[in-house]
């Protein structure tokens, strides 16, 4: 059986070595059109692969995804992180828990991964074929046809497309002609630009736990934030835009967001700190890093923002002012 995996990245590997051990008669090749296999696996997790995550309930772990959560249940079902922490350690390389959860090689070096799917693909004779990319398929007397961007055209059995996303329109057409429904793509996992001169000269603060939303009506993500001079970025933002990638798209990027500093601190929790203040630190400047978590650039920023002036005292400060 003459098999087609299109894409070297993590994907196509994965299925190519998955194939050929489980059809030792399988001829497996791999065709990239770039000059490099595995090469986002490089950079993954900063150089250091977070090749998964500590979380081996399907239920549990479906939660973690934006979107497909019920397509994903029954594939995790099939295959989780256990069963990837175990495939690699029978490979011969081990992974590490760190405290948020996320794993990664030993080694803290992606290279570590990309070494042994290497290593399997030419354990198992899969062939490697760099510089060609597949500009259409069709499939006729119970064959696929691939035509090359260079214009050769080869025959196989089976064909797995593992191309990460669909840039080109043709080979999208003639996948949809085999009765493939195509989803079209929306950016994710981005930061956010905003131009407020307020917000970007605070560049380089950076706040543990907020939780941030699309206004009026987004749900809540936590995690850090950093403000950027260009706008916000850290885990909290990442995740936003991952969450809401789609509406985000909808939106044509021109939204706004409601940030709370203090993380799932509710507003009523606040009065009644702040009536508080008002008795046991009334001789305190409002300016003084009252709160533990905001750097204080970020407080004093806050109270001229609702034209609070920050020389005044706690007991100084006019009921009303609590609402800004
Ligand atoms: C900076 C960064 C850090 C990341 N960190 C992590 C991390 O730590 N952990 C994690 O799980 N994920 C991480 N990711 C995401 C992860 O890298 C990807 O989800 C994963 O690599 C996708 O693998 P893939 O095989 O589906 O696609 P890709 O790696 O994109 O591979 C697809 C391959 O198909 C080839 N191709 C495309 N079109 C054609 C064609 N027509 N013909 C032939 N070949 C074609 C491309 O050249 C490419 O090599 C990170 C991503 C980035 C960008």
């Amino acid at each position: 059986m003459k098999c087609a995996v299109i894409g070297g990245g993590a994907a196509g590997f994965f299925c190519a070595i998955t194939l050929a051990e489980e059809n030792k008669n399988a001829e497996v090749i791999i065709f990239d059109s770039g000059n490099q296999f595995l090469r986002k696996v490089k950079i993954s997790g900063g150089g250091r692969c977070n090749v998964t995550h500590a979380c081996f309930d399907p239920r549990e772990l479906v939660k973690k995804y934006p979107r497909g959560q019920k397509e994903l249940l029954g594939a995790f079902y099939t295959w989780q992180p256990k069963d990837t922490v175990e495939w690699f350690r029978n490979r011969g390389v081990q992974t590490k828990t760190e405290e948020d959860g996320r794993m990664f090689p030993v080694s803290d070096q992606s290279q570590s991964i990309i070494d042994c799917l290497k290593g399997e693909a030419k354990r198992l004779g899969i062939d490697l074929k760099k510089g060609m990319a597949v500009k259409s398929i069709v499939h006729k007397n119970s064959q696929f046809k691939l035509l090359f961007s260079d214009g050769k055209i080869e025959e196989f059995q089976k064909v797995c497309f593992a191309i990460g996303s669909m840039k080109s329109s043709t080979l999208a057409k003639s996948l949809q002609e085999l009765g493939h429904p195509i989803q079209s793509l929306a950016p994710s996992l981005f930061a956010f630009d905003i131009k407020d001169d307020e917000l970007t000269k605070l560049a380089g603060i950076s706040v543990k736990d907020v939780s941030v939303r699309i206004l009026p009506k987004g749900d809540f993500q936590e995690g850090p934030l950093l403000i950027t001079h260009r706008g916000l970025s850290g885990p909290a933002i990442l995740k936003l835009s991952a969450w809401e990638a789609r509406k985000l798209l909808e939106m044509n990027y021109q939204f706004s967001i409601e940030i709370n500093w203090l993380g799932n601190q509710k507003e009523s929790d606040l009065r009644n700190s702040f009536a508080e203040f008002r008795i046991q630190k009334g001789q305190q400047f409002v300016k003084t890093k009252i709160f533990e978590k905001l750097p204080r650039r970020l407080w004093e920023s806050i109270l001229a923002k609702v034209k609070i002036d920050p020389d005044l005292q706690w007991a100084q400060l006019p009921k009303k002012t609590e609402s800004l």
